[in-house]
């Protein structure tokens, strides 16, 4: 699928929960949010379906996110179905890692590709008060046991927040040296969380950048074509790589390959503006569609999905007050 401003639509995003077992002071409200009914989220053969009509439709890479995806039940499950469908070509997952020691090896046995680790502090009560009330080892074992199990290109994202860790910069760089990871630094983005309200905690990535130089001389690495938003480089001898990305001081609309698609069944052109197609109604009403391999009645989805890709927006506006937990970040 091609946009009307000649991007091509490859990538879906699929939040699988809105749930979280931590509470990211900029991401989620210290009391979390309102519980959905079961009924209003996707079903695992609602999301097949939709997958495997995308595929169709020309996308090839898909990413599980949430809320946090390790909290939907038998998500391993859903891996298994999607990795299972012909076409998808990369199935990865963003997580908070807190159960990837448990998930790790079933989620490779059963076919995902790639694992993006949350990560934004390496101070276990640091970690405590920007999750408020994770474990910090929980992540560490976590990504441990991606790596013992032989993921490849695991993504480390470390949100980066003036005052509160950007003394830690040097640390991640030097956390790469005998890790093979990518730890990917990125600009805060605006939530509308209070606990972020007292700004000028965002800190542009020209800021990080000198930060992290102080470690070493930093060597770019070409980017690989179609490879996402980051400019990476490399630490002099170091087994990982280091990323850049930078959603507001350079926002990457202008080469956005992707949706997103909310748990409850919402197709979104954009992260932030643009506009959004209940697909879960069309699932419901033309149940044909769900049982798998069966497709009569999937012009709806079709016409759903360029519905989604002629809302896409040429640049958004960079100002949010977007719940990250909702449409997975
Ligand atoms: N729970 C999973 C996790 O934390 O990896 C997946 C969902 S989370 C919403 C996806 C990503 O969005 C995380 O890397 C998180 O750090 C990032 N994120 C959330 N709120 C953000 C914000 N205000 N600015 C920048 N990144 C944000
Ligand atoms: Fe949960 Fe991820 Fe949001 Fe943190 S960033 S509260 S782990 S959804």
């Amino acid at each position: 699928m091609i946009d009307k401003f000649l991007r091509t639509i490859r990538y879906l995003r699929i939040s699988v929960t809105n749930m979280c077992n931590l509470r990211c002071i900029y991401c989620m409200p210290p009391q979390g949010i309102p519980l959905m009914e079961h009924k209003e989220i996707l079903s695992f053969e609602e999301i097949a379906t939709v997958v495997r009509h995308a595929v169709k439709l020309g996308l090839t890479n898909f990413r599980l996110t949430g809320g946090e995806p390790l909290v939907r039940r038998n998500i391993d499950r859903l891996v298994f179905m999607l990795a299972s469908i012909e076409g998808v070509k990369d199935l990865a997952m963003t997580t908070n890692g807190i159960f990837l020691k448990k998930y790790a090896a079933v989620l490779k046995k059963n076919g995902l590709h790639r694992l993006n680790i949350s990560l934004d502090t390496l101070r276990e009560d640091r970690f405590s008060r920007i999750t408020r009330g994770g474990c910090l080892k929980d992540v560490l074992d976590g990504i441990e046991e991606t790596l013992r199990v032989g993921f490849p290109n695991t993504k480390i994202n470390v949100v980066v927040m003036r005052g509160i860790n950007d003394d830690e910069l040097e640390d991640f760089a030097l956390f790469t040296l005998e890790r093979d990871v990518e730890v990917r630094f990125i600009e805060l983005m605006s939530s509308g969380m209070k606990s972020m309200a007292d700004d000028n905690k965002f800190m542009p990535t020209a800021e990080i950048f000198e930060h992290v130089e102080a470690v070493g001389e930093l060597i770019p690495i070409e980017p690989k074509i179609g490879s996402g938003p980051a400019k990476k480089f490399k630490l002099k001898g170091a087994l990982g790589t280091l990323g850049f990305i930078s959603p507001v001081s350079k926002p990457f609309c202008s080469n956005c390959n992707r949706l997103r698609l909310t748990s409850d069944g919402k197709l979104r052109s954009c992260l932030i503006t643009g506009g959004e197609v209940d697909i879960r109604t069309i699932l419901r009403t033309n149940p044909t569609l769900v049982p798998e391999g069966i497709y009569q009645g999937g012009e709806a989805l079709t016409h759903a999905f360029e519905h989604a890709v002629s809302l896409k927006p040429p640049i958004h506006s960079g100002v949010t007050h977007m719940a990250m937990h909702t449409i997975g970040g």
